[in-house]
């Protein structure tokens, strides 16, 4: 099956893709239709920009006859707001020649009434995250019993986010006979878990394997002492709008998004999005990123994984991430589907030890290009490299602990994952959330805890 056209799909859908422009189907689409079209439970590992979006939808718009009754039939939970509007457009896009309701459901303060009527009116596939997903249903607005297919995207991030108790609590209420299908970019013993748990024989497809970037990614890395070096860096590097014409910059932190969005050169040329800026700012940000009137984005990883923008020339990792997967997946939203794109990964010396990690992770050691003579070394230092050492320390004695051999990435990111002092972790979710988990949450997290 090399084409489109030789898929055996709705004339309404053919016409869809081809107003799209697609011609040729991706690897993971390729491999995925038939399988999940059989209505066999399904897992696909594969990264973002490989077409994965697409791979699932076609066979379940394909499958979906027309119906007016009101509850939903296909279910689709994926772990950020950004990606429920990114897939609810794409269904539409792929249904502009086809009756199909589809509606997105994410958390917010004033948007869960108009999310009820939405639901009120019938609907045939909902798109959500968790959260937002089992409010509704308990609010008995949602009903779920004529679920037939159940789709979890970005799985591996849905368990990292901690919503394995809402997943779980949204299965109850999912009738037992549906089709599973599972995407994650990378496998790890979570997943599994969800995987044994909850999938009848599933059919595992492994497109493109944890820890290989896309090959149409140039990377390189330059070693910077300090945050305000990395600027005077970047400051020279962006001056180039030639080679830089669309760049985004990952942080690891919203402090230094925000420290970094002050000190960019490029002030009119900047959208930035981090979880501490309301949805209504992080989609202007997005759209004037997409559309070009910005050139440059600043974002942190956790809301990135949202993102779908195409030609995007360079991907800047402004620090190494902890877990090499994420360095895979900052790089993955350059190169997307058959452009050329470029990563830099700055690094300072005490990062050294994650670059090797994700060397290793990659097979891959990434080319160091020379620190350039004419951009100045600062002797400054934020508040947070000043009193860094303890953390850093830690950081390496986690590493070194958990380097046991072939499948050490999965474990060490679980088990650096349950090391992390107590109160670095309530920080973590406090952060993410913006307010303490749940009481249900906690009383979990102690039962897990009680148990080791
Ligand atoms: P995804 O991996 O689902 O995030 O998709 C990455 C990007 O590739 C999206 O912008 C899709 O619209 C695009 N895409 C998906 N399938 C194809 C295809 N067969 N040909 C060209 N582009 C595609």
């Amino acid at each position: 099956m090399k084409k489109f056209e030789d898929f055996k799909i709705k004339k309404q859908l053919k016409n869809a893709i081809s107003d799209l422009g697609f011609i040729n189907p991706t690897p993971i689409q390729q491999e995925s239709y038939s399988t999940i079209l059989s209505g066999k439970d399904f897992v696909g590992i594969s990264q973002t920009g490989t077409g994965k979006t697409l791979a699932y939808i076609l066979p379940l718009l394909q499958n979906l006859s027309y119906s007016d009754q009101s509850n939903p039939r296909v279910l689709i939970l994926v772990p950020t707001r950004e990606l429920v509007i990114q897939i609810v457009e794409e269904i539409e896009k792929l249904t502009t020649y086809l009756n199909v309701r589809v509606i997105g459901v994410y958390g917010g303060s004033n948007n869960i009434n108009p999310q009820k009527k939405e639901i009120i009116k019938g609907i045939d596939i909902i798109v959500g995250t968790p959260r937002r997903l089992y409010d509704l249903t308990l609010s008995s607005i949602l009903k779920l019993k004529s679920i037939n297919k159940l789709i979890i995207d970005e799985v591996d991030i849905m368990l990292d986010f901690g919503y394995k108790t809402q997943l779980k609590n949204i299965f109850d209420y999912l009738p037992k006979k549906r089709q599973n299908i599972l995407f994650s970019a990378t496998m790890t013993k979570y997943v599994d878990e969800l995987i044994s748990n909850f999938l009848i024989n599933p059919n595992k497809i492994n497109i493109s394997v944890s820890g290989v970037p896309l090959k149409s990614i140039k990377q390189s890395s330059y070693e910077v002492p300090n945050f305000y070096t990395k600027v005077n860096l970047l400051n020279y590097l962006l001056e180039d709008k030639g080679q830089y014409s669309k760049v985004l910059i990952f942080m690891s932190t919203i402090i230094n998004a925000e420290r970094l969005n002050r000190l960019l050169n490029f002030n009119s040329e900047i959208s930035i999005i981090h979880s501490k800026k309301e949805q209504n700012f992080r989609s202007k940000s997005i759209s004037d990123f997409e559309s070009g009137k910005t050139r440059i984005l600043i974002a942190t990883d956790v809301i990135s994984r949202g993102i779908d923008i195409d030609k995007i020339s360079t991907v800047i990792s402004f620090n190494t991430p902890f877990y090499p997967e994420n360095y895979i997946h900052r790089i993955g939203r350059t190169g997307r589907a058959s452009e050329k794109g470029n990563s830099i990964l700055l690094f300072n010396e005490k990062e050294i030890i994650l670059k090797n990690d994700i060397e290793k992770l990659m097979k891959y050691k990434i080319p160091l290009i020379a620190f350039p003579n004419n951009v100045e070394q600062s002797l400054e230092l934020t508040p947070e490299e000043k009193e860094k050492k303890v953390v850093q320390t830690e950081l390496s004695e986690l590493k070194v602990t958990n380097d046991v051999g072939a499948s050490f990435h999965e474990k060490s990111a679980k088990n650096s994952r349950e090391n992390i002092p107590k109160k670095s972790y309530k920080k973590k979710i406090k952060e993410k959330y913006k307010k303490p988990l749940r009481r249900g949450d906690k009383i979990q997290n102690k039962k897990k805890k009680n148990k080791k």
